[in-house]
Formats: structure tokens, sequence, C-alpha cells
């Protein structure tokens, strides 16, 4: 751990990995089809020392949410 971090601790940003996604056609060669390389994750990253913890994304509208939506 960093000398700053241990002081004051951590500076946390947010960061997503960003895979990237091929786009290719299949057996007819006229849609493109995508295929991602990996799944979108979020992170909060030091800006220090580089330090990643995985963040669950909050949904912004609750309407996203029928589960709860339901309750109300
Ligand atoms: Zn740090």
């Amino acid at each position: 751990m960093n000398f700053f971090c241990r002081l004051f601790g951590h500076t946390w940003v947010p960061v997503t990995d960003n895979p990237k996604i091929a786009w290719n056609t299949k057996d007819d060669g006229q849609v493109l089809h995508a295929s991602p390389s990996g799944e979108t994750r979020f992170f909060d990253e030091c800006v220090r020392c580089r330090e990643r913890r995985e963040v669950v994304p909050t949904r912004r509208f609750p309407a996203a949410k029928p589960a709860e939506a339901a309750k109300s």
C-alpha cells in the first residue's frame, strides 16, 4: 500500500472494463453479429496505488426494478 494511502486512505475513482466487441458476419455474409470478448465490469480504482475493488452498480431508475415497483 502506498504511504499516502496509509495516511489519508485510498482515493477511489470509478472505472470500467471496456471489453472489445468483434463484429463479424456469419454464414450469410450480410448481417453483422456482435461477439463481445467479455462482460463489462465496474470498479473503483485508487488513483495513487491502482488498487481495485469491484462495485455492483446500482440502477438509477426505479422502473428498471419491477420487483420493487410492485411492492409499493
Ligand atoms: Zn490507494
